[in-house]
Parts: C-alpha cells; structure tokens; sequence
C-alpha cells in the first residue's frame, strides 16, 4: 500500500465515524512496506476495491525474489462472497503449473476434508463455498518456507483479498499462515482448539494438510477434523 492510497483508507474509514483511526499514526511516517505491515485498520475494504482490481495490482509481479523461478500466479479460488477464508503457506509444483491453490496431494485432501466434515455434520457446502488462498502467491523454490520479506510483500494482497472477501472466519492452515495471519511465531500445536482474531474476523488455526499427509500423524488429522468441525459449525448453523 503506498502512502497515498494509506490516506485514502484512512479518510474513508474516518468518514464512516470509525474510530482510534490515528491510534498508531507513527504508521504514517513509515515508508511503504512499513505503513502496510503496521497499520492496523478495519477489516472493510474501501470502495471500489474488489478480488479482479488486487489480481489486477499483482500484474506481472516482480517484488520479490520468488518471481524467478515461478511459472504461474496464484492468486485464489472459490467463492468471493465465501463465509469461510483458507489460508495456506503458498503454491507448490502443482499450482505453480496450474495457477491455483491446493490442487495437488495436499489439494485434494484439503477438498475432501471441508466436504466430508461439512456432510457429516449436516452443513451443505462444497469447496467451491469457501474461498482458499495462500500467504504467497509465487511457488517458493524447492517448496522452501516463504522468508519473512516475502511474505510481508505478498501479505498486502492477502490482507486486500480478506478485507474484500470479509468472511464470518478464517481457518489458517499450518504455521506460516498463522504467523502472517496473527503476527506470532508460536507453532500450530499451541494455536490450535482456541480462537484468535485477525483484525475482528475469528481464526481457527490448525495442521497444513501436507503436513497431515505423513503417515505417522493420525493424531493431528482427528484434531484437525475436530478443528474444522469447529469453524464450520461457527460459520454456517
Ligand atoms: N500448500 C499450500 O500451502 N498451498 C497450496 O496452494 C498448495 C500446497
């Protein structure tokens, strides 16, 4: 976000009667990356603002280093209207070929994750219901975790796509998405089976479904299980 367009936010939500606007104004003096990852305001994107004009703003991205070896852009998919946001780390070999998020292994389990646990507990959604996105959207190389540059520039468009978006919740999945999501550095075992906040939107963090992949963690996919029950049932009764 620059600084002109910080203003615009700032004017907008002030003209709304929002309040404690200026609670952390030093923001405001910050230079560009500084304002974006500082600045604490409302989860309400400002007018005009929608998921084609942040694509759009992504354009052909060069600001980061993982522009080198990717082939493709992966912005988000699903619904745009989605009462439940995923947020995962970011592209791997698949997406990156395909330019959409969680299409491979981990993909797949994820789908059938959101669609068994929602039939079995009688809510009647889809994957296509919810929207996933990732914290980065360039494939990091060798599926290496994103550094903490990377993922403070990508992180203005997923904070765009939330404020857009505005879901009942966000599920973080593993702990890159909960790091950018909730600014701490605590694992997904600690986070897990209590809710936190980003900004005032509830966020159930629980296991990247890569992660639940391995064979030996039959007790993270029962509590991940557990853990979308959860957020289902807080979305959508
Ligand atoms: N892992 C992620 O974090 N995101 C994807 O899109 C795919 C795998």
């Amino acid at each position: 976000m620059t600084p002109a367009q910080l203003h615009d936010y700032l004017r907008f939500y002030r003209d709304l009667g929002v309040k404690n606007l200026y609670r952390r104004t030093p923001a405001l003096q910050a230079d560009d990356r500084g304002a974006a990852s500082t600045v604490e305001l409302p989860p309400l994107a400002p007018p005009g603002e929608t998921l084609v004009r942040i694509r759009e703003d992504i354009g052909d991205c060069r600001r980061c280093r993982l522009c080198e070896q990717r082939n493709k852009i992966v912005f988000g998919s699903g619904n745009e209207r989605a009462r439940l946001v995923f947020v995962g780390e970011g592209p791997g070999a698949d997406e990156d070929a395909q330019g959409l998020p969680f299409v491979g292994r981990a993909g797949q389990l994820l789908t059938q994750m959101i669609e068994n646990t929602a039939a079995k507990e009688g809510i009647p959604i889809r994957r296509p219901d919810v929207y996933i996105c990732n914290v980065v959207k360039c494939r990091p190389p060798e599926n290496r975790t994103p550094q903490p540059d990377e993922m403070e520039i990508c992180g203005q468009f997923l904070f765009r796509q939330l404020m857009t978006i505005r879901p009942a919740a966000i599920c973080a999945l593993g702990s890159t998405a909960a790091k950018a999501l909730l600014g701490t550095k605590e694992g997904v075992m600690r986070l897990r089976g209590n809710w936190h906040k980003w900004r005032d939107i509830p966020v159930i963090v629980t296991y990247h479904p890569s992660y639940l992949l391995r064979p030996y963690n039959q007790d993270a996919k029962r509590e991940a299980w557990e853990d979308l029950k959860k957020v289902l049932h807080l979305v959508y009764d």
